[in-house]
């Protein structure tokens, strides 16, 4: 598709090829292909709180899951963003990344979430093979041990990582922080900040040496230990959800610096983290296009090339 993209650039510099392209085709060839690897998915009838956007304060009113997924897509096709890493963000984990999947099979890739938690237990491994070996499901993740107060080390993990290394399954571990106040929710008294450290995958690591490990929100706002997580294990890269678009703007880029400045370029991708605010996308999307250090072609890494190699998505 990269190829495919280039060469239309190059054969569609003359008027008269320009001419022949439809204009809200040409609108969309515009914007270079993306993959946003970090989105999350709700059960179809399942209301959407009428939570206010943390950043812009507006609140955008989505009936439902089925209308918070046409809402995406919509604006995941508006940002040429071509292919989509999608976990269930509620109810069973599994069942509305598949839905999503089946809306809209060549763009989204359906994740597994799995947490482990007395309120969200684990799923059933046998229903995960299948749909791994099926393709309805590509990826284990958002692995969200921290919620549960867990590392990812904890042996109840063991079988559903050996799965994901015998069907080399990449896993996507929540890494760094949760929002606010999350170890006095109900769901997740047993949450703690400190076991969003990423240095607590290294035995992980070593148990499941061909494991492909994705530290979502790339560990922040642990760098150096992210940093050296990166540094010391080739299979593992860091996602750039949800940080990308809620921490200040300078911030992010201070952190998105350090890490390009640690040769880390080929192992950053480009994620959103959404949740409940499509227009999230858009703001995760151009608080990479506006970091001022970055050159076309590390954009291009981040924003394509690093998840298609990792996820192994052409
Ligand atoms: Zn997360």
């Amino acid at each position: 598709m990269v190829i495919g993209r280039r060469r239309f650039l190059q054969l569609g510099t003359s008027a008269a090829a320009i001419s022949l392209i439809p204009p809200a085709l040409a609108q969309i060839q515009q914007r270079p292909q993306i993959i946003d690897v970090h989105l999350h998915a709700y059960p179809t009838d399942l209301p959407i709180p009428e939570v206010a956007n943390p950043v812009t304060g507006k609140t955008v009113r989505l009936k439902d899951g089925a209308a918070h997924r046409a809402a995406c897509l919509a604006e995941m096709k508006r940002l040429n963003i071509v292919k989509g890493v999608v976990s269930g963000g509620d109810g069973d984990r599994l069942a509305a990344a598949i839905q999503w999947h089946e809306a809209d099979p060549v763009r989204i890739v359906a994740g597994a979430g799995v947490r482990g938690s007395e309120d969200t237990p684990l799923a059933d491994l046998s229903v995960l093979r299948s749909a791994f070996t099926e393709g309805r499901l590509r990826v284990l993740g958002e692995v969200t041990t921290q919620c549960a107060g867990l590392t990812l080390d904890d042996p109840k993990y063991a079988p559903y990582l050996g799965l994901a290394e015998e069907l080399d399954i990449p896993v996507a571990l929540h890494t760094g922080v949760m929002p606010p106040g999350m170890s006095f929710d109900p769901c997740c008294r047993k949450a703690r900040a400190s076991l969003g450290n990423p240095s607590l995958v290294e035995e992980t690591l070593n148990r499941y040496p061909k494991l492909r490990l994705n530290l979502m929100h790339a560990g922040w706002p642990y760098l150096e230990e992210t940093v050296a997580i990166l540094f010391h294990y080739p299979e593992v890269n860091a996602d750039l959800g949800a940080i990308d678009w809620l921490l200040p703007r300078a911030d992010f880029h201070a952190y998105l610096h350090a890490l390009m400045q640690a040769w880390f370029g080929k192992r950053v991708m480009f994620g959103s983290d959404q949740m409940y605010w499509p227009e999230g996308i858009a703001m995760a999307v151009d608080a990479v296009e506006s970091a001022p250090f970055l050159s076309p072609a590390e954009k291009r890494d981040i924003f394509y090339e690093n998840a298609a190699k990792f996820y192994r998505l052409i």
